[in-house]
């Protein structure tokens, strides 16, 4: 195993090898007062604030459990899932479907 894996993405259980493919996430939006953060790829982080606005994190979404069973994220994680490790796109594939 790489020592570059810091271990399952929360949101789609894929490893996070350290580098430009993983971000942090505020639980809380810093805007919110938030303080703790998670490691997300990149593309999982990126999806996350596509759907939702910080209002809505702060209000419904701040837990990773709630993030994974909104039906968008959902249908995002099921299509990444398949996708080598490392994976990022900045464009959506045609037709703005993730599957
Ligand atoms: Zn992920
Ligand atoms: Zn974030």
């Amino acid at each position: 195993m790489s020592d570059r894996n810091i271990g399952p993405c929360p949101l789609c259980g894929r490893p996070m090898l350290a580098g430009p493919s993983v971000d942090r996430h505020h639980l809380v939006p810093k805007s919110a007062g938030g303080r703790e953060t998670v490691w997300l790829h990149r593309i999982c982080h990126r999806k996350v604030h596509s759907v939702l606005d910080e209002r809505a994190i702060a209000s419904a979404y701040a837990d990773l459990d709630a993030l994974r069973a909104h039906p968008e994220i959902a249908r995002f994680v099921r299509w990444v899932r398949k996708k080598p490790p490392e994976f990022y796109t900045r464009t959506e594939p045609k037709g703005g479907r993730w599957r």
